[in-house]
């Protein structure tokens, strides 16, 4: 049947809708599964911010990339990675341009809410010992009792000796976990507001129940627990002053649905796009202008730490960048590169979910399957606190994706003054750079267990490598 006057019109002037797996062919959905299998590996085995710089570091030198300081020039194709400490790393091509014509970097942050161990975490009450938590990011705590929970951290020793745990990944390794009341004794809990179900402060993980024999110690459980550790990892209870402790949940990512067109894992947030725009730079050989990745720290707190997006490390890296390529460099240079570099903010947004429609405009959402997401801006009442990608920008990338045939949409957070949120683009926007947010929409963003669709991660590897070449 040929296509009616109407029809024909319907694609002409209206916005094309459609589940994403109806614009693409077979092949296509294909390569989209396939691309998430390594994805849930990286997902199961990084975790904390350290070990996802520490994967991305091994996996650039494995793909040709070397450590900034090992250049003493830098050609264009050369291939370059510099970590801040061991939380955050930059990866990057340099492209046929000057660097003061401007970089591409796409930014995502491998931080994810968790809960970290207080600096003096281990205590006993009622013969069972425990670790004080201090929730890192926005959770809902109640979400985070009566699931398994593993233990993650660097803790380092007097002597400088950096120790590394890992409890509760291996399935021989005990986990650990936090109570709730039963529901018969819930009566007061359940008749409370959400946010007071479970406060902070009772967010305390079990760590063992077994007192050593001898009635002169006080604290027997808690001994026995820290003669465990001593014996396992050489640490005294002094040691977790000096560390950095996660409490993350201990299962893997896995499929989900009948047809596993989804992914459910821990820390979809960030490292959904952390790990696309990686894979994408891989692939990013000869760009034009140089093509920069760069992961951070601490954005789920407000960016404001040396690892986070709020420290110099990024314009200093920039301008080291144009110093090593630029003969004529002097102190405008850098400023100048930054002027004229763009942006994509790559993290994560909310995916439509038909449970809590109240919360959400279906004209303004982005949907599972949708493709990757763009947000033209994000904050809360009245815009505020929001970075605007610019219309000129937003064309310039909408119509890049659209001509390499990445499938996008576009869409707020949730409805007008229902809440809100912010992303690292305000920080490049400082700079005076374009920039625009690009991710992947998520159900249940935020919980221990978030949903992402194997169909926008993949549109969302495919947004990111678009804009890098
Ligand atoms: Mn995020
Ligand atoms: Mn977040």
């Amino acid at each position: 049947m040929s296509e009616s006057k109407f029809e024909k019109l319907e694609k002409e002037l209206l916005l094309d809708r459609r589940n994403g797996f109806e614009k693409t062919e077979h092949k296509e959905n294909e390569a989209a599964f396939k691309f998430s299998e390594d994805y849930k590996k990286f997902l199961s085995e990084c975790k904390t911010e350290r070990e996802c710089a520490f994967y991305f570091e091994e996996e650039a030198k494995k793909n040709g990339f070397k450590e900034l300081g090992e250049y003493k020039t830098l050609l264009p194709g050369d291939k370059f990675y510099i970590k801040n400490t061991e939380k955050a790393i930059l990866i990057g091509v340099l492209g046929e341009k000057a660097i003061s014509e401007g970089v591409c970097c796409i930014a995502a942050h491998i931080d994810s809410p968790r809960l970290d161990l207080k600096p003096n975490p281990l205590y006993e009450d009622s013969d069972i010992a425990y670790f004080k938590t201090h929730y890192y990011g926005g959770i809902k705590k109640f979400q985070w009792l009566t699931i398994p929970l593993a233990i993650h951290g660097v803790i380092v020793k007097k002597d400088g000796e950096k120790v590394r745990i890992t409890i509760g990944e291996d399935e021989n390794d005990p986990v650990f976990c936090i109570s709730d009341i039963l529901p018969h004794l819930g009566n007061a809990q359940m008749s409370g507001e959400a946010r007071k179900i479970i406060p902070g402060e009772k967010l305390n993980v079990i760590i063992g129940s077994v007192p050593v024999d001898d009635e002169k110690v006080s604290k027997k459980v808690k001994l026995n627990v820290m003669m465990l550790l001593n014996e396992k990892y050489g640490i005294t209870e002094k040691d977790f002053v000096s560390a950095d402790i996660e409490v993350v949940p201990a299962y893997k990512a896995r499929d989900i649905g009948i047809d596993r067109s989804l992914v459910g894992s821990y820390g979809h947030d960030d490292r959904v796009c952390a790990y696309t725009a990686f894979k994408a730079i891989l692939e990013a050989n000869a760009p034009q202008k140089t093509a920069i990745c760069y992961l951070v720290d601490k954005e789920e707190t407000g960016s404001s730490d040396s690892t986070g997006m709020q420290s110099a490390f990024f314009g200093n890296i920039v301008a080291l960048l144009a110093k090593m390529t630029d003969e004529n460099y002097d102190d405008v240079t850098a400023r100048k590169a930054l002027m004229n570099s763009e942006c994509l903010s790559a993290d994560v947004t909310a995916a439509y979910d038909p449970n809590f429609a109240e919360v959400f405009e279906a004209n303004n959402s982005t949907y599972l399957n949708g493709g990757v997401a763009l947000m033209k801006y994000s904050g809360a009442r009245g815009k505020s606190g929001t970075s605007e990608a610019q219309a000129e920008f937003v064309e310039k990338i909408t119509s890049k994706l659209t001509k390499n045939g990445v499938i996008w949409q576009v869409g707020e957070l949730g409805k007008v003054d229902e809440g809100g949120g912010g992303t690292v683009a305000q920080f490049f926007a400082i700079l005076g750079m374009n920039v625009i947010d690009c991710g992947v929409p998520l159900l249940s963003m935020h919980s221990p267990f978030e949903i992402a669709s194997k169909f926008d991660i993949y549109m969302a590897y495919k947004a990111y490598l678009t804009f890098l070449r």
